[in-house]
């Protein structure tokens, strides 16, 4: 029997998009697994170390970097993020659908390094709705929250480099299309070889068989 190996999905959309949310809702018990980033970016009131991100210095980060520890990394409103690379590469061989919920610059490093590396990008419903909910939670000042929506603005122009785009009005809405998209993904036949060696159609004698059809079938 052909066991489907793991998945790599990658989670991309605005800040205020409802990411986060909506990453924290993929069921474990379906397979998935979380991938926690690096970030230089100080932590939020309630976010911890470890659960959120790893928080380090730019100095950690850089060394964790040059010494090949990241499987991407890009620069985010003036904080650095990157992807720790042994979770990843322990959880895929599990077989776990291993999520990374990340900006676009760093799926676009992704997708050049895993082809098969499945691109969602969630939509928040409009932009003002994304500057309300920036706003709302009230974690960044003025400044910041200007520059991640102009952030946002940009890499929505990204958009057709994703492999799917879902809409985020409604999370369980939301999780319920990326489920659904996972599990086409994992039919795609370059995910079952097995199921090809499996089906020894070569090895089957059609004349042989059509030959003995009568007393095969009686
Ligand atoms: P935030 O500061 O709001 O937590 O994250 C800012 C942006 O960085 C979000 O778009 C988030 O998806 C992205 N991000 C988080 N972790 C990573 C990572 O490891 N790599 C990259 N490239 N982006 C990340």
């Amino acid at each position: 029997m052909n066991t489907p190996k793991g998945m790599l999905v990658i989670i991309s959309g605005p800040s205020g998009s409802g990411k986060g949310t909506v990453v924290k809702r993929l069921d474990p018990d379906k397979g998935y697994a979380l991938s926690v980033s690096m970030t230089t970016r100080e932590p939020r009131p309630g976010e911890e170390y470890g659960r959120d991100y790893f928080f380090v210095s730019e100095e950690e980060f850089i060394a964790t970097r040059d010494t090949n520890g990241l499987l991407e990394h890009a620069v985010f409103v003036g904080n650095l993020y990157g992807t720790p690379r042994r979770y990843v590469d322990d959880e895929i061989a599990r077989g776990k659908i291993v999520v990374l919920e990340i900006e676009v610059e760093g799926a676009l490093q992704i997708r050049e390094k895993f082809p098969d590396a499945v691109l969602i990008f969630l939509m928040p419903p409009d932009i003002d709705e994304l500057g309300r909910r920036l706003f709302n939670r009230q974690t960044e000042d003025k400044m910041t929250i200007e520059q991640r929506l102009n952030r946002a603005k940009n890499e929505i122009k990204y958009i057709s480099r994703y492999d799917y785009v879902v809409l985020n009005e409604e999370v369980d809405l939301a999780v319920d299309r990326i489920n659904t998209i996972v599990g086409a993904e994992f039919l795609k036949p370059h995910r079952n070889p097995g199921l090809v060696e499996d089906f020894k159609g070569d090895e089957f004698d059609v004349a042989s068989f059509i030959l003995r059809i009568d007393e095969l079938i009686k």
